[in-house]
């Protein structure tokens, strides 16, 4: 494959959605999954371009017909990965970016070992309440569960490549970076991507 698969992944309040929209912003070169998912979008959230907001019966449907790299059940609700999309994107030579939880990234590590996962963590465990909550669209009980999902995610850090703090947001943009930057400067694909120069060079 020509482009990096990098697997984003962090508990819900530590900020990755913001993280990865100014990354997209400022890289022509790199691109993000929509997932698909049956949850109701939240206000705000255009189909196609936060998620593909799909039906239990379409999700099953594509289940059905293997159209997820991976999938997952999360806060009771499906999310999915489309296979064919992550393929076009690699092929084309541009990175891509999978925001998905750790169920995902262990499938996802499964079919492409050559993925690049990177966990971001919140800076405390207060900070990650406060972020919770200063969403404002959800219930106490459901922040109260969302908090207890985001221990348990933590608790899968161990299994990344990557771990970003994110207390100051653009020290941890300048980590994400760092890391897509140095990815793509290892040998093989710089190569690839400087053939001409290199068959002149060598
Ligand atoms: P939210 O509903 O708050 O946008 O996302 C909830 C959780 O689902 C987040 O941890 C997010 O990373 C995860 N998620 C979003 N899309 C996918 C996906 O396609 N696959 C998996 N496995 N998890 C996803």
């Amino acid at each position: 494959m020509l482009g990096n698969l990098f697997i984003i992944t962090a508990a819900s309040g530590a900020g990755k959605t913001s993280l990865v929209r100014e990354l997209l912003a400022a890289d022509q070169q790199i691109k993000l999954s929509v997932s698909y998912t049956t949850r109701k979008p939240r206000p705000g959230e255009v189909d196609g371009e936060h998620y593909h907001f799909v039906d239990e019966a379409v999700f099953l449907r594509m289940l059905g017909e293997a159209e997820f790299l991976e999938s997952a059940h999360v806060h009771s609700a499906r999310y999915g990965t489309s296979q064919k999309r992550v393929e076009a994107v690699l092929q084309q030579g541009d990175d891509l970016i999978l925001e998905i939880d750790w169920q995902g990234a262990e499938q996802v590590r499964r079919i492409y070992p050559q993925a690049i996962s990177i966990f971001i963590l919140p800076p405390s465990i207060e900070a990650l309440e406060k972020r919770l909550h200063g969403r404002g669209q959800d219930s106490n009980e459901v922040i109260a569960k969302r908090l207890a999902a985001a221990r348990d995610e933590m608790s899968h850090v161990v299994e990344f490549d990557y771990v970003t703090i994110n207390d100051i947001f653009e020290l941890a943009l300048e980590d994400l970076r760092a890391i897509i930057r140095t990815q793509r400067l290892k040998r093989d694909k710089q190569l690839r991507r400087h053939e001409t120069l290199i068959n002149t060079l060598l």
